[in-house]
């Protein structure tokens, strides 16, 4: 191997969570075997692919099929809060989706999954989902959300993000923050159990569903098309709608420190 075969290799921000101690916030030197494909070598220095937004090599935006030649500086960079997208080229132009987002989630994430519905995104979750369908799911478009560094790394995967904590009310923040959601909040809108979208129903129709006390308190009734589920606004709406209300504001905030 001639010495010049290396490349040099800079994280930045949250990306560094990914990389040990030693090699977080400056550069470092890489061996280059062959021509690789700068995604595969992002990935072998342990950082996801959907954890990346912008790949610079040499000072230029590139493709994650870009070609790597021995001397290169590549720079890689996560998602910017507020990204200017006429002065930066995405590293995948197939992440740019318009519409609302569509989550699916790993068997670990079912609070996250909870909340997230709560919130009125479409969430799929199986506590006993296994990698292959969460993979082909993130590859028709849904955002992966895992704390499966592996799964992540799945070249069917477009759009996801590694969950870094370990308490979900703060799990819903950094989703908040990592797909800007705030705006697009629809609190209680989806059944928490199927996912699926609440309709009206006649209040008189529930009469002889719902216990008499809350018949005569609730002015309003939905109803899940699947389950069947009836939903009003009781006591845990009220909670929930306080996490949500600290969801959208500790998301407003700066950023969490990184985990370490
Ligand atoms: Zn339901």
């Amino acid at each position: 191997m001639a010495p010049s075969a290396v490349i040099e290799l800079r994280c930045y921000g949250p990306l560094n969570d990914f990389l040990p101690l030693a090699l977080r916030g400056r550069s470092f030197r890489r061996r280059l075997f062959g021509t690789p494909a700068v995604k595969d070598v992002i990935e072998a220095a342990g950082i996801p692919h959907p954890e990346v937004e912008v790949v610079l090599v040499n000072g230029t935006a590139v493709p994650f099929g870009h070609r790597l030649a021995p001397g290169d500086r590549v720079a890689v960079y996560p998602p910017f809060r507020s990204l200017d997208l006429d002065a930066v080229v995405r590293a995948d132009p197939r992440r740019v989706t318009g519409g609302e987002p569509q989550f699916v989630l790993d068997g670990h994430l079912g609070r996250l999954a909870a909340y997230l519905r709560l919130a009125g995104f479409d969430t799929l979750y199986r506590r006993d989902a296994e990698d292959d369908g969460l993979a082909r799911l993130a590859a028709d478009g849904r955002i992966l959300l895992t704390r499966d560094i592996g799964l992540l790394k799945r070249s069917a995967v477009v759009r996801g993000a590694f969950v870094r904590s370990d308490r979900p009310a703060d799990q819903l923040v950094e989703t908040f923050r990592r797909f800007d959601l705030a705006t697009a909040v629809r609190p209680f809108a989806r059944c928490l159990r199927c996912n699926r979208l609440l309709e009206p129903v006649e209040r008189e129709a529930v009469r002889d569903l719902v216990p008499t006390r809350v018949y005569r308190e609730q002015a309003a009734f939905r109803r899940c098309p699947q389950c069947g589920g009836l939903f009003w606004r009781g006591s845990h709406v009220a909670r929930m709608a306080r996490l949500l209300e600290r969801t959208l504001r500790a998301a407003a905030g700066p950023d969490c420190k990184p985990l370490q």
